[in-house]
């Protein structure tokens, strides 16, 4: 069974702003692991420390390359434009077209607190710009515009 507990909306919890991590040690390390297996528990390819109610700056996505753990992401790249169904594992049920960039370039801590820098595209872009949204509060419901509001609803995306 994971420690962790998945929040869902509308938890007051999936509104809190993450803190940057200031040190990483082994209760990160600890933390990405249990996150991690949250995420596969409920078979989502990203998690954000905010969904399971801390509010620091952590992510950890997996699309099917390997399990990355991001500490401190910072988007400092985005070229071209993507627009796909997104779900999200703390808003079941919704499954919503959002305009996301096609690749992005972030900067990030890894485990070992080392600076590192991933470019990812695709899949994977749009997890990272969905989870670097829970770190400060977004959720997907906020990319809605209000006609769009009446039209969703839609089966089967992925939950990010
Ligand atoms: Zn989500």
């Amino acid at each position: 069974m994971a420690k962790l507990r998945i929040r869902i909306f509308p938890d007051p919890d999936l509104r809190v702003k993450a803190d940057k991590v200031r040190s990483v040690g082994p209760a990160e390390r600890e933390l990405l692991a249990d996150m991690a297996l949250a995420m596969y528990l409920s078979q989502g390819v990203g998690l954000a420390a905010t969904q399971v109610g801390v509010s620091r700056s952590l992510i950890v996505i997996d699309v099917g390359q390997g399990l990355l753990k991001l500490i401190n992401p910072v988007i400092i790249k985005k070229e071209g434009f993507q627009f796909l169904d997104e779900g999200c594992l703390s808003v079941p049920g919704e499954c919503i077209r959002i305009k996301r960039a096609k690749t992005v370039t972030v900067n990030f801590i890894n485990e070992n607190g080392e600076l590192s820098r991933i470019k990812g595209e695709g899949l994977l872009a749009r997890a990272i710009q969905h989870e670097i949204d829970h770190l400060s509060g977004k959720l997907i419901i906020d990319h809605l515009n209000p006609i769009r509001k009446l039209l969703k609803k839609a089966k089967g995306c992925r939950r990010i």
